[in-house]
């Protein structure tokens, strides 16, 4: 009797923006072929939709409204919820830790496509790791608004002027979406939630943005950048350019200045310093067999890993230099899909002897919030400021929320936001992870 023919696995690491959209595109690609199956791994079970992670810190989301199920939109693949160990591009092989609860398996694969997103850097400044909130996941959205609340429960009954100063002082550190995003919704977080505690004012908050470079918001042009940041001081937040931290304990954070001539050092007081100053691609990729620049896994035009063929590497972790810029592409969602749709392309025309198609991308344009309905959006080539770029943000990103109950659930949050105030119940059900540690397990789930 012949051998039945081994199905084609196809394998995608990350159920992020990239890993999702290769999926999808894949299942759409090919159809009811019974002769190759997808399988996806991810860490977490779910995507999240970075681009709404403030307003779940701020309280206007509630937390699992912006968290879609891998399985509810990837019904067609086969996936492990797991965090990835080991890439071997040359066995065709890729290991996913076991730990106590769990075993740990080795995944055998024909094509790879490595879409691991990014975490966040810290370049090296342990105390700023060990100290600091940052806004990268889902629970570190609901820790920064639980922090925020308990400053807020604190300083309503502290006495000494200045512990109270560093319970309502908040440094967001970083100037780009992330961090702009985050500062915008933490100041209205804080002004909705003042009004419940009789002795701290609106005046008593503080909020401030520090960031290294001479302008917020690389990629919106300078005028735009130039009205969000006029827009956050009118709303009392404090925005200062060519500003670097070098360290934060927990009660001071260091700064020094990066302008020419402005080179002096100083400290700001405050209990809670939020970090977005940069990403940087997890540590399997940086220490994985495949070429990797800045830590980032360098890919040709066709998005294909040089020296393995079959292998694609797309989104955050991939480096692949803009032709018209000659500078890499840098790290949005939108890039992440558009490789993804391409990476999923050249993958099928691979399996079927077809021609690959080299990756070309121009952007659509750029939109972020600054808060209390404000906005600015470069869509394009048309520059838009204020009210009507911030309904077009909520327009825009609702309408890529890929399932219609959660875009549902977002706009009953929007509007439940407009007529009742913010929930202050502090949820003492999430700290501050440990870091995860895995066990190896002697005995390894092998599939092929
Ligand atoms: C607060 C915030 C706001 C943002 N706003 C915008 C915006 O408005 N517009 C925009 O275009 N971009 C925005 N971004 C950037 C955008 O989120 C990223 O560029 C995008 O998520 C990149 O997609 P990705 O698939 O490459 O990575 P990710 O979306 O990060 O996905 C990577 C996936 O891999 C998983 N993973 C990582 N390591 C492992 C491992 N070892 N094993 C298993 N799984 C692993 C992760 O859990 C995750 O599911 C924002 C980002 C943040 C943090």
């Amino acid at each position: 009797m012949p051998a039945r023919r081994r199905r084609k696995k196809v394998l995608v690491l990350g159920g992020g923006f990239a890993g999702v959209e290769c999926v999808r595109r894949l299942e759409a690609s090919l159809g009811r072929d019974g002769g190759v199956e997808i399988v996806m791994v991810s860490e977490d079970n779910f995507l999240l939709f970075t681009p709404m992670l403030p307003q779940v810190a701020s309280g206007t989301i509630e937390t699992r409204h912006i968290v879609m199920p891998i399985r509810t939109i990837c019904g067609g693949a086969t996936f492990y919820e797991g965090r990835v160990r080991n890439i071997d591009p040359h066995g065709k092989i890729v290991d996913v830790w076991g730990t106590g609860q769990r075993r740990g398996i080795s995944i055998h694969y024909d094509f790879l496509v490595v879409a691991l997103g990014s975490q966040t850097n810290f370049f090296g400044m342990s105390g700023v790791e060990k100290h600091a909130y940052t806004m990268k996941t889902l629970n570190d959205a609901v820790l920064l608004r639980n922090r925020v609340v308990d400053m807020l429960e604190q300083a309503e009954n502290e006495t000494d002027p200045i512990r109270r100063r560093g319970l309502l002082t908040f440094v967001v550190v970083g100037g780009g979406f992330a961090g702009i995003e985050t500062a915008g919704e933490l100041m209205d977080l804080l002004h909705d939630a003042a009004k419940h505690y009789p002795n701290v004012g609106r005046g008593d908050v503080s909020v401030s943005v520090l960031e290294a470079m001479p302008s917020i918001l690389p990629g919106f042009s300078g005028k735009l950048a130039a009205f969000a940041r006029q827009k956050m001081s009118e709303r009392g937040i404090d925005i200062r350019l060519n500003t670097a931290v070098s360290g934060f304990d927990g009660r001071e954070v260091e700064v020094r200045g990066t302008g020419e001539g402005e080179k002096e050092g100083g400290v700001i007081m405050t209990n809670t310093l939020v970090w977005t100053a940069g990403v940087t691609p997890p540590n399997t990729v940086k220490r994985s067999l495949l070429k990797t620049e800045g830590g980032r896994i360098v890919v040709d035009e066709n998005l294909g890993v040089p020296g393995f063929a079959g292998v694609f590497a797309v989104g955050d972790c991939a480096l692949l230099a803009d032709p018209r810029t000659g500078r890499p592409y840098p790290p949005t969602a939108q890039l992440a899909e558009a490789q993804a749709k391409t990476a999923a392309r050249n993958l099928h025309a691979l399996m079927r002897g077809g021609k690959m198609s080299p990756f070309s991308y121009k952007s659509r344009g750029q939109m972020a919030v600054i808060g209390k309905r404000a906005g600015i959006a470069s869509l394009f080539g048309f520059n838009i400021a204020g009210f009507w770029a911030w309904a077009l943000w909520r327009n825009v990103y609702l309408s890529k929320i890929p399932r219609a109950d959660k875009r549902i659930r977002v706009l009953l949050d929007w509007t439940i936001d407009v007529f009742f105030d913010r929930d202050i119940a502090r949820l003492k059900l999430v700290t501050k992870p440990a870091e995860l540690e895995y066990a190896e397990l002697d005995e390894v789930d092998d599939v092929w």
